[in-house]
């Protein structure tokens, strides 16, 4: 398994931290977790193909995780000489779900060739040969982590989260931490969690990897965030950055 960072950053527009998306690869599948804007150019810088992309799972209707949805189906649907015949899985939450039908009907041609399945997150679902989990999380009324395992690994995403002990029970023993880690401490808003918080959630978790991401541009250094959540965290901690490439 290989996660990469395509998007460490938020809704706010940032040369240094795109919206927030990560790419999984297992095996020879290829799945995105969220889809901000400039996925599609964060996957190509990255060396990869959109048209590889076996499904997609969307944390939470935010602009900032689902923007790219639609220029990923219209691409797949409208590229010249593009004929792709394998499914696309879309996982998100009703309104997510909602939204992207919405916008195929009026926006986008009815894709010809391949099938879009979509599937609101239940508490497990089988993609392929891997595990699916997800649950609701304290941010909007339809977010949700997900945790992924497959042969190779375990990494879940909180998506944005504040702090929760289900949230703990949730990443139990998983190999990378993919956390929401919007503000410093001293700037803890509700529905996000903070260096620390994101530290005890993977110290009480006990989680091999931590990785803070969804990182505002407030004007705080890598080094501040590191110092905070290791207070707490004694593992390993990773500030994400756009590109970066994780392994259990
Ligand atoms: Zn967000
Ligand atoms: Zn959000």
């Amino acid at each position: 398994m290989k996660v990469t960072v395509l998007g460490s950053g938020t809704c706010v527009p940032s040369l240094k931290r795109a919206s927030p998306s990560y790419l999984i690869e297992t095996g020879r599948h290829k799945y995105l977790v969220d889809c901000g804007s400039g996925t599609l150019i964060q996957l190509l810088r990255a060396g990869h193909d959109y048209r590889d992309i076996d499904g997609v799972f969307i944390t939470h209707a935010h602009s900032d995780h689902i923007s790219d949805l639609m220029p990923l189906i219209h691409a797949l649907v409208a590229a010249p000489g593009v004929r792709r015949k394998k499914p696309l899985l879309i996982v998100a939450p009703h309104k997510a779900i909602t939204f992207y039908q919405e916008c195929l009907l009026f926006l986008i041609r009815k894709p010809k060739g391949f099938v879009i399945e979509t599937l609101i997150p239940k508490e497990k679902i089988m993609v392929e040969e891997n595990m699916l989990y997800s649950i609701k999380t304290i941010h909007s009324d339809d977010s949700v982590a997900y945790r992924f395992e497959s042969s190779s690994g375990s990494v879940v995403f909180t998506g944005d989260a504040d702090y929760s002990d289900a949230l703990v029970d949730f990443s139990r023993g998983v190999d990378i931490l993919i956390a929401d880690c919007s503000f410093p401490d001293e700037m803890k808003a509700q529905g996000h969690m903070t260096p620390r918080e994101c530290g005890i959630l993977a110290k009480k978790a006990g989680v091999r990897t931590l990785v803070l991401s969804h990182i505002y541009p407030v004007g705080v250094s890598d080094d501040i965030l590191l110092r905070q959540c290791s207070s707490v965290f004694k593992g390993m901690i990773l500030i994400a950055h756009d590109l970066m490439e994780i392994t259990p």
